[in-house]
């Protein structure tokens, strides 16, 4: 049987194939390709325990990760980046409960590791000048928004980051926002904010 390498390197090959019959698509292909060079080796950090919400449904307060204790001291965070930094890690994914709540620690990834995203819950503003990308989650049109993460939060992460090319709202889909998500497309539009999706896995409780 053919080993999930090889059949992944004749994919590759029959995707270069194709690409090289046009140059627009090879043109493409080859941005990809460059870009993907800015994922490799990439590591995956919760800042923090912390949140300034309580949402319906959050994975972080499902588990024990709130009974964690979060690392203080900004000099051994400057010191974790950098260490990863002399492990070539080019790509961070920072996550929380909401890493926004601490932007010294942010910075310190900021400072050593050149690419990166930070989940966001679109409530606290992240420094201009940071240059990761931005996922600010999205959990359906502002009533239900008010319901699950509290009132104003839908609205609140508009002003904040619709205008912001770091920042693409990412709705998470789930059997009962489905219906909504024309109407949160259309708000997204009209607000000039980038939209994309995930799936949602409920959570045991
Ligand atoms: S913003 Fe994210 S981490 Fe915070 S409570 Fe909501 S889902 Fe959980």
């Amino acid at each position: 049987m053919a080993s999930a390498f090889l059949v992944n390197m004749e994919r590759v090959r029959a995707i270069r194939e194709i690409c090289r019959s046009d140059a627009a698509l090879e043109q493409s292909f080859q941005k990809v390709r460059k870009d993907a060079r800015k994922l490799s080796n990439p590591v995956s950090v919760d800042l923090t325990s912390r949140c300034n919400l309580f949402c319906e449904g959050c994975y972080y307060y499902e588990g024990d990760a709130q009974e964690m204790t979060d690392e203080e001291d900004i000099s051994r965070w400057r010191a974790f980046f950098a260490a990863e930094a002399k492990e070539n890690v080019q790509f961070v994914y920072v996550g929380g409960a909401e890493a926004a709540l601490f932007p010294d620690r942010i910075r310190a990834a900021a400072d050593k590791i050149p690419n990166g995203i930070i989940a966001a819950n679109g409530t606290v503003k992240i420094a201009k000048d940071i240059p990761f990308r931005i996922a600010v989650s999205v959990w359906g049109n502002p009533e239900d928004t008010a319901k699950l993460r509290g009132g104003g939060t839908f609205w609140k992460a508009l002003r904040n980051y619709a205008n912001d090319p770091r920042a693409h709202f990412v709705y998470t889909i789930n059997s009962q926002n489905m219906g909504q998500i024309r109407e949160v497309a259309r708000i997204m539009k009209g607000e000039g904010a980038q939209m994309t999706f995930n799936m949602y896995s409920p959570t045991e409780s």
